[in-house]
């Protein structure tokens, strides 16, 4: 089902390196707003630093894939030492291949892990990539915006402006 996440956590917190190994996950494409932080906060909480420093210890190469702009993501990503793709237009799925690639692993090496099922989770399964679904930190644009962006995202896919090269930081 192509709206349906692979596992289900609460925050990216919870996902463990143990986990991964079980599930034969080797890296991870990381959704930025409301992933990692809330919406446009320039930064991350401190449980979250120490969760990317953990994975980082653990040999799990990350990469965020944010279809937010770059100047919102580049600092963020800066701040954090992770590779990037801005305005990555998800769910299409170039933004996806190139952070894959950019590991060196397949694809069902690399877990899409997002907080939107029309976004992150559609693109990774449009490429048959396991999908961590994480719970949004914060719905803080109210209930029917929320639902109308979630409706609208996957008919705006922003080409025109893609940028589709991870940028080391
Ligand atoms: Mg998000």
């Amino acid at each position: 089902m192509l709206f349906k996440p692979t596992f289900v956590f609460n925050t990216v917190t919870e996902i463990t390196s143990a986990f991964l190994k079980q599930n034969g996950i080797k890296g991870l494409i990381l959704d930025l707003d409301n992933t990692l932080t809330t919406h446009n906060n320039p930064k991350p909480p401190k449980y979250i630093i120490a969760w990317i420093n953990s994975m980082k210890s653990a040999d799990i190469p990350l990469v965020i894939v944010s279809n937010n702009k770059y100047d919102r993501v580049r600092p963020f990503a800066q701040m954090l030492q992770l590779p990037f793709i801005s305005d990555g237009a998800k769910p299409l799925t170039r933004g996806i291949d190139e952070a894959r690639k950019a590991m060196r692993l397949s694809k069902n090496e690399v877990a899409i892990v997002g907080d939107q099922i029309f976004t992150d989770m559609l693109g990774a399964n449009f490429k048959r990539m396991p999908t961590i679904y994480v719970y949004p930190i914060e719905l803080e644009d109210g209930f029917f915006f929320k639902v109308k962006r979630v409706l609208e995202t996957p008919f705006l896919p922003r080409k025109h402006n893609f940028k589709s090269k991870v940028e080391k930081t």
